[in-house]
């Protein structure tokens, strides 16, 4: 099966949701190669068990989301920064 490879863009519904901004702007660190990048332009795996983010430059998982019936988890230990 091809996995499907999406830009930042499709985060932007799932993070307004979790946090009530739009996130997709923010520039963000990333804790491996220190990459600074708009949320929009990393690349996002949605065919997982939950959503991944990874650096478009070095290909560290820089976020992870599950979304349960009641709650999510938000994992962002693979970024250095958040600007908002
Ligand atoms: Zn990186």
């Amino acid at each position: 099966m091809e996995t499907r490879v999406l830009d930042g863009n499709a985060l932007g519904g799932v993070l307004l949701e979790l946090f009530g901004v739009e996130l997709t702007a923010a520039p963000c660190t990333c804790g491996s190669c220190g990459n600074r990048a708009e949320l929009a332009r990393l690349d996002v795996y949605l065919d997982c068990p939950g959503v991944v983010v990874r650096c478009h430059h070095c290909d560290q998982v820089l976020i992870t989301i599950v979304r349960g019936p009641e709650r999510s988890w938000v994992d962002l230990s693979g970024m250095r920064c958040l600007e908002q």
